[in-house]
């Protein structure tokens, strides 16, 4: 496996890293079995979250025989200095280590998001005194708002930003990348399968090969996928004519109002399964009828309990119109449905 330089830090890591939450599920032991697996194909980046159930105490038992040759990365979704000093001394109980190589302030997707976490007893006051203590090594930023992120960058506060790049979403190669890569700051990007939308693995890492500036995190939940994805490094190809249609027709089946399944909107007070009802088009355009009723029927009959609150709207970091979408993929559903 190559290694890269993540930005200006000084952590050489593998050009693949390794995404944390699909292990969430796992049996421990099978957790620490896939970790290990992308440990011996030398992956040496691990990247996961307090807020991800047992990832970080899956990784830190994973990790701690190898913990000096491998690099951590964690995040707290605090916004308050006393919040963030506690999610870190708890990353470290459960990753059983005495640094964080990457701490990233996680998911700070808009305006006001980005001025509590900078504000004096805000959270980056905390990890920047951690920094100082030695508990962690360099601090970085997660955003899924382009804007958000380029004003995190310009403040020069942060040495990596991790960003959602895929086929689908490639809008930070205008504005967003070029600002990091001029800055040194490193790039992660996540959801580089689209967050499980994108089915075929040699077109993402095709793409993602263009741009090695990126180091992709795809979630592992099976040795299999792993290896599959470490073969397409270890025999890059590029992207043919063919790879290129096949890239357009699936960005065109996708459409631009997509739901990234990222969950921020979740949990609604009325129960309706958001996520789910949104996945409803690209489903039904790849699988049968049966299929589709079967996977999201149940998900579906939760769109008559909403009512409208507004909520979930406000915590989408894409500003999904998600009530209209939600009748939408309704009215979609009962008429794909009667087969
Ligand atoms: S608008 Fe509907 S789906 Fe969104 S939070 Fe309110 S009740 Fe739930
Ligand atoms: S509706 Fe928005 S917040 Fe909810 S999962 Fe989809 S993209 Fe994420």
């Amino acid at each position: 496996m190559k290694t890269v330089r993540l930005g200006a830090t000084a952590l050489e890591i593998s050009e693949i890293g390794f995404g944390g939450i699909p292990i969430i599920p796992l049996p421990r032991d099978e957790a620490v079995s896939v970790v290990r697996h992308c440990l011996d194909l030398g992956i040496t980046f691990f990247d996961t979250a307090n807020m991800y159930p047992t990832s970080e105490e899956k990784l830190g038992i994973a990790l701690k025989p190898d913990r000096g040759k491998v690099v951590i990365a964690t995040k707290t979704a605090q916004r308050d200095a006393k919040g963030a000093a506690d999610h870190l001394e708890l990353s470290l109980r459960q990753l059983q280590t005495d640094w964080v190589d990457v701490y990233q302030l996680h998911n700070v997707s808009n305006e006001d998001a980005l001025k509590q976490v900078l504000a004096p007893q805000g959270a980056y006051e905390a990890v920047a005194k951690a920094r100082d203590a030695g508990k962690i090594r360099f601090i970085g930023i997660s955003s899924h708002s382009i804007p958000t992120a380029i004003a995190a960058l310009k403040t020069g506060l942060f040495q990596t930003l991790q960003f959602p790049f895929n086929f689908i979403e490639n809008d930070p190669v205008q504005e967003l990348f070029p600002l990091a890569t001029q800055n040194q700051v490193g790039i992660i990007g996540m959801k580089p399968l689209g967050g499980g939308l994108l089915e075929r693995a040699d077109l993402c890492f095709k793409f993602l090969q263009q741009h090695p500036y990126v180091v992709p995190i795809p979630g592992i939940r099976a040795e299999k996928e792993i290896d599959e994805i470490v073969g397409l490094y270890r025999n890059p190809q590029p992207l043919f004519e063919a790879d290129l249609t096949s890239i357009e027709e699936i960005r065109s089946d996708v459409g631009e109002k997509f739901c990234h399944r990222c969950e921020y909107c979740m949990p609604c007070p009325q129960g309706v399964q958001i996520s789910s009802v949104l996945m409803l088009r690209p489903a039904a355009k790849r699988l049968s009828c049966e299929n589709v009723k079967g996977w999201l029927g149940a998900a579906m009959e939760t769109v008559e309990q909403c009512i409208e609150c507004g909520e979930c709207e406000q915590k989408c970091p894409y500003n999904l119109p998600i009530s209209d979408l939600l009748k939408e993929n309704l009215a979609l559903f009962n008429q794909y449905a009667r087969c």
